[in-house]
């Protein structure tokens, strides 16, 4: 029960109440007579009706939101209301900036349902794994054009002000969301895209539909079921929304990154395969047309087999079918035709039927080494999906052609490297069918206005988050390194902020010192001699085992962010900037090579089928988007980020199969020059910052493991922010504001000083206080300063 003799623990409560109220009965909002008898604001205000009535009022058109921070001191003192967001939004704030009062603070606002707070212009976001009432079109509306500080931590903040900065300034804007698995970015994601569609007028009601119906399109064939995450996305995603000079939208484009591709064949255990598997699997099964598939109608296919022991797990319930329902309506409304369609399912039939082909030995007297397939149902099954001959795809499977000094001569295939010719051919046409229909997507989207050409973005990018498990492989050190870039890019931005400040207040930057990570972000991308580039050079040679992969990095890497354990064979270690990870190298070539024999290629090749002769002939879809060798300068305020990558542009248009004269592409190179490419999109923007935080791992509300958010608030790099403010002058007070709060420790209480400069250093010089600079027209105050300030006050006062 509220108590006005604590007016903050009023105001929290009051706030509580609020969001209850919000949660429970949004839509049916209490009438304005049923509040002004609400015992609760009866309490608050007695009898002063009229302030009553101006609190029911506001809380009946839905600004409720703003009144989370209602203070009831202002009220008090001023008879008005003031609605304006707390202090406490902003943890730069705090007057005590050490982890445990963040962590607290955090905690208290989390246990309050105000899950997002700033940093600065960063959003820290609390997943509150339950429904929030607060992301409806009146919230969009209340968000819109408005000051930040007028209103509560938001995400729509988040996305108003790129929106703001884009319209006003003319130009892009980026937004970077990151953050652990299952910590919210995929919905913050969503929840920026449909304010910015709000927010760019999409009179145009298809193009608003389309937009909205692309995420869920891309992510039901790049997410999938994990340990971790129903819905977790298992590829990097950016995604641009286009606007007119004027901020009316007028189309999207989005890329993909890094997909794991390795989850067709394979999932952990408790883990599923992509949803979208399983999406025509139920739905197929209820359109009567899983024969026309070829699909079994026994025992689900081996690649969706983990976790789905029988096909009722997959046809019974609602779930599967109605997405299956609404996948057909977003490829319907983004506009892929009845065919595109149809060849998507036949292509995604034709994985799960080639998961299913099967390999038996043949042991002839001559021939040990040879292998053939025993179930010819599978075979023919996927074959006909493919359009291709039966027997070409079990030649292409269990041989392969093999061209020395001008011969060529054939060479057959042992069981086990045929099931990895079938497990490759899988990936491949999985990864393929996932980047055309990304393209397609962007195609169908793309504006052909002569607006497009002066239209500009907003990028929104939601990429995995730093990863170390018991195990990790080649897939999470690239995730990890990518994450290091981006690490890179937010210490530029947060430092180049800092630096900002301190020019425009004429104080000294060069106090500023910085943890950098660009050492450890050389030793992985350098040429000749980084990371990726021994790999490489390695995975070219063929006797190249992975110990010899070791070798190589031990001799080459010298430096204190590289180690190789004793005693533990084929593993090294990695000193990244958001901790310790021992990587595991078993596999690491193959992975790397990716190879997809010659002979899948020719024999896909010949398909009937025009969508699949499309995957395999064409060089990969990422368009070659600069030749030049070094990239846009992002110049930062008075502060120049130099961010120089070669990039070679023959490596980027590598496609596997063609290895006449050139080097087969890597996935490390690939990686490499989609690192490159998201980055070029990042600095040409104005950058803002989403960091997703989990507050706990069994995904229940109101939880709060301090441990936990600990842990990723180092790992974001929101500690380090705070750091940075630390070692630099974390207060930075106006004079006038100084001198009102701490005069009494220089003058007498009835002096009431001029709020100048001037009294500002000689209350310094009384409190005995060293290393504080001047600005312009603040004081620069270590984070030590305020406390030692605040101590003397108590003493006087
Ligand atoms: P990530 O993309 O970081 O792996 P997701 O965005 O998929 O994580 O979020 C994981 C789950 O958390 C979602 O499926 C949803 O249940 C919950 N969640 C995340 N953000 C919110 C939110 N703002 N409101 C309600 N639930 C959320
Ligand atoms: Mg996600």
């Amino acid at each position: 029960s509220p108590t006005l003799r604590n007016p903050e623990q009023w105001c929290r409560s009051f706030s509580y109440f609020i969001s209850q109220c919000l949660i429970k009965d949004f839509e049916a909002r209490p009438s304005v007579t049923h509040l002004l008898e609400h015992p609760f604001i009866k309490q608050a205000h007695g009898k002063d009706v009229a302030l009553r009535q101006q609190l029911a009022a506001l809380i009946q058109e839905g600004i409720i939101m703003s009144l989370t921070s209602y203070r009831h001191e202002r009220i008090n003192t001023r008879k008005t209301l003031i609605i304006q967001s707390c202090p406490d939004d902003d943890l730069v704030n705090l007057e005590f900036l050490d982890e445990e009062t963040i962590i607290c603070h955090l905690q208290k606002r989390y246990d309050e349902l105000q899950v997002y707070t700033y940093v600065g212009d960063i959003l820290i976001a609390l997943n509150p794994f339950q429904n929030l009432s607060i992301y409806s079109p009146q919230f969009s509306k209340l968000y819109h054009g408005v000051k930040r500080a007028d209103n509560p931590p938001h995400i729509f903040a988040t996305a108003d002000a790129a929106y703001q900065g884009m319209v006003t300034f003319c130009k892009d804007q980026c937004i970077i969301i990151s953050g652990e698995s299952g910590a919210g970015k995929t919905e913050s994601a969503h929840l920026i895209v449909q304010h910015l569609t709000f927010l760019g007028k999409a009179n145009n009601r298809s193009l608003r539909e389309k937009i909205l119906q692309v995420n869920p399109l891309v992510e039901a064939f790049g997410n999938a079921c994990t340990a971790i995450n129903d819905n977790s996305s298992r590829f990097g995603k950016y995604l641009e929304m286009k606007f007119t000079p004027t901020g009316a939208v007028i189309g999207a484009k989005i890329s993909e990154y890094l997909l794991e591709k390795s989850r067709v064949i394979k999932q952990a255990v408790g883990e599923k395969n992509f949803h979208i598997f399983y999406y025509i699997y139920a739905g197929l099964y209820h359109q009567n047309k899983l024969k026309a598939y070829r699909l079994p109608e026994g025992t689900p296919p081996r690649f969706v087999l983990e976790n789905c022991k029988v096909m009722q797990d997959i046809v019974s319930g609602k779930l599967y079918k109605e997405q299956f329902d609404a996948i057909q309506e977003c490829f319907r409304n983004i506009g892929f035709t009845e065919e595109e369609v149809n060849s998507v399912y036949r292509i995604l039939s034709a994985i799960l039927n080639t998961g299913n082909i099967e390999f038996a030995a043949i042991t002839s007297q001559h021939q040990t080494d040879k292998s053939e397939v025993p179930n010819s149902e599978a075979l023919e099954s996927a074959a006909s999906l493919l359009s291709i001959g039966p027997e070409e795809l079990q030649e292409a499977l269990t041989s392969q052609c093999v061209v020395t000094r001008g011969e060529t001569i054939i060479r057959t295939n042992t069981v086990d490297k045929a099931a990895d010719v079938r497990d490759a051919m899988s990936k491949a046409l999985y990864g393929r069918l996932f980047s055309w229909i990304v393209n397609r997507i962007n195609s169908l989207l793309h504006s052909s206005s002569n607006a497009a050409e002066s239209c500009m973005n907003v990028g929104i990018l939601d990429i995995f988050g730093f990863e170390n498990f018991k195990k990790n492989s080649f897939e999470q050190l690239c995730i990890n390194i990518a994450n290091e870039q981006i690490q890179f890019y937010f210490n530029q931005h947060i430092f180049a902020l800092e630096q900002m400040e301190y020019q425009s207040e004429g104080v000294d930057a060069s106090l500023v010192e910085y943890e950098d990570n660009r050492p450890i972000l050389d030793m992985f991308l350098q040429k000749p001699m980084g990371l990726l580039s021994l790999l490489d050079e390695e995975s070219r040679f063929p006797q190249a085992t992975d110990q010899t992969l070791v070798d190589k990095f031990e001799d080459n890497l010298r430096c204190k962010y590289f180690w190789i354990p004793k005693r533990v064979e084929l593993c090294f270690g990695i000193q990244h900037y958001a901790g310790k990870v021992m990587y595991d190298v078993n596999g690491f070539l193959e992975k790397n090579r990716d190879t997809l024999p010659a002979d899948i290629v020719v024999v896909l090749r010949t398909s009937e089928n025009k969508l699949l002769q499309q995957l395999f002939s064409s060089p990969l879809t990422k368009t070659v988007m600069f030749l030049a060798c070094v990239w846009p300068v992002h110049r930062c305020g008075v502060f120049t980020v130099n961010v120089c990558v070669q990039v070679d542009t023959m490596e980027m248009m590598r496609h596997p199969e063609e290895t006449t004269n050139m080097r087969r592409q890597t996935v490390a190179s690939y990686f490499r020059y989609s690192l490159m490419d998201l980055l070029s999109k990042m600095v040409v923007g104005q950058p803002h910052f989403v960091r997703c935080i989990k507050p706990n791992d069994d995904r229940q509300a109101l939880r709060f493991c301090k441990e936990r958010v600990m842990v990723q608030l180092r790992y974001t790099g929101i500690l380090e922010t705070v750091n940075i403010r630390r070692q630099g002058y974390s207060h930075r007070i106006l004079f006038e504001e100084f001198v009102n709060r701490y005069y009494y420790l220089a003058f007498r209480a009835h002096q009431m000083p001029e709020t100048s400069k001037e009294n500002a250093v000689a209350i310094l010089q009384r409190a005995k206080l060293e290393d504080w600079v001047l600005g312009k027209t603040k004081v620069f105050l270590k984070y030590y300063h305020v406390e030692q300030l605040n101590l003397l006050l108590r003493e006087v006062i």
